[in-house]
């Protein structure tokens, strides 16, 4: 039996696809059908469709054409990033008289990324690569003084989470870019190679600035089923003259980037969603970032104790804020969230306690352990986060729902 949830506040996990996006999908799949790399008029049709998708994107995020590799998810662009860009630096560098290896470099990052940014290093540091995360603040930021103090001669790669799909913090991307243009001038001077910067801007393209030359990074991870495209569908911003390799090896599609037969509608669909995203950007933000206030607001006011992870953020408007105006991330002391999401589910509120991106379900969040808090206080811990489609009706509903079953919890 399939169970009508009548509130989703799980937008940060998945959002439903938009119907505009839908109806641009609707004729690539059994209309216009052609293999895009078919030379007939069917393969024509598709790879005319396609072209016109990434030229699209291109045109909004302010970059190259052949700068914009699909991929099949954002956990695969992140993994071609991270593994690819490495990969290609170290046969760049490869020298046969130093025992026919490549240079080990350094990668930096952040206590917390996603994991498809986290396992990739994982895997590259037991290749022998060293890898540094840094530490967040109590409030989930990372300090531009920690990173200049870890680089290293041998750094290669940045790789910083643009906004949090946990608790939501935005990092300093455009300043992190603007302090790396300057340190590789003076790396370059040196002799030393330059380091490149790559961000996962998953849960941020749809609020935040985006377009890479004004952010000056070299990679930039984005997914469709976050802003209304379908799940399966990702993007990575490959600045020209990246020294980037693949990691996924056949026909050579995207540049060489990224073999496989591409898949066009949910290319088509894409870059519908982007389009869509831009026309709407700040009047979005601005309407979830009143709902938003309102419920934390509700929440807080009818439940004294319960204290919000990562950073407060009261400001009205989102070029002040340090918050993504979606999201709430909530600790309410002395209650399961595990007991907590299923009573709320019960009461048709569909919640989750973190990543729903990770098979981990109910482990406590390394995010929220990076900034402070015990395995105790993580379990404690949920986060809500709306959407375009959420309601005024809802937010006072779920206001109410939420803490009525606190109270019941807490008496049990
Ligand atoms: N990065 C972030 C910040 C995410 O929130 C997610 C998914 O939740 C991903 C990467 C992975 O995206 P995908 O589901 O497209 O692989």
């Amino acid at each position: 039996m399939i169970i009508m949830k009548s509130i989703y506040f799980d937008y940060a996990a998945t959002a439903p696809v938009d119907r505009e996006v839908v109806k641009a999908m609707m004729p690539y799949f059994s209309d216009r059908f052609g293999n895009p790399s078919s030379i007939h008029s069917f393969g024509q049709e598709t790879i005319t469709a396609i072209d016109a998708a990434r030229e699209k994107i291109a045109k909004l995020l302010n970059c190259r054409f052949d700068e914009i590799i699909f991929t099949g998810s954002a956990t695969e662009a992140n993994n071609l990033a991270i593994i690819g860009l490495t990969k290609g630096l170290s046969e760049d560098q490869y020298d046969p008289i130093r025992a026919n290896r490549g240079m080990l470099f350094h990668i930096i990052s952040t206590e917390i990324e996603h994991e498809s940014v986290l396992k990739p290093l994982k895997k590259l540091q037991k290749e022998g690569y060293e890898v540094t995360c840094l530490p967040v603040s109590k409030d989930g930021f990372i300090k531009i003084s920690d990173l200049e103090k870890a680089i290293k001669n041998n750094t290669a790669l940045i790789s910083v989470i643009y906004a949090s799909n946990e608790i939501g913090t935005i990092q300093p991307i455009k300043e992190i870019g603007k302090f790396l243009e300057k340190i590789n001038v003076k790396r370059k001077i040196a002799g030393l190679n330059k380091i490149y910067f790559h961000t996962d801007a998953v849960q941020a393209l749809q609020f935040l600035e985006c377009r890479p030359s004004w952010l000056k990074v070299d990679l930039m991870t984005f997914s469709g089923h976050k802003i209304y495209a379908p799940k399966g569908i990702g993007c990575l911003f490959v600045r020209k003259g990246t020294p980037i390799r693949p990691i996924i090896f056949g026909g050579g599609q995207e540049f060489g980037l990224r073999s496989g037969t591409e898949n066009v509608p949910y290319i088509i669909g894409l870059a519908k969603a982007v389009e869509l995203v831009f026309k709407n950007r700040e009047r979005t933000a601005a309407k979830m970032l009143k709902l938003r206030n309102k419920l934390l607001n509700n929440i807080i006011k009818n439940n004294k104790s319960a204290r919000l992870n990562g950073s407060f953020d009261p400001p009205t408007s989102l070029g002040t804020s340090s918050r993504l105006p979606n999201n709430i991330n909530i600790r309410f002391p002395g209650v399961s969230n595990e007991t907590l999401l299923v009573s709320l589910d019960q009461s048709g509120m569909a919640i989750s306690a973190g990543s729903a991106c990770s098979a981990r379900a109910f482990g406590a969040s390394h995010v929220l352990t990076a900034i402070g808090l015990t395995e105790k206080q993580a379990k404690e811990s949920i986060r809500i986060t709306i959407g375009r489609n959420t309601t005024e009706a809802e937010i006072k509903e779920a206001s109410e729902v939420i803490s009525k079953t606190i109270k019941k919890l807490k008496s049990i």
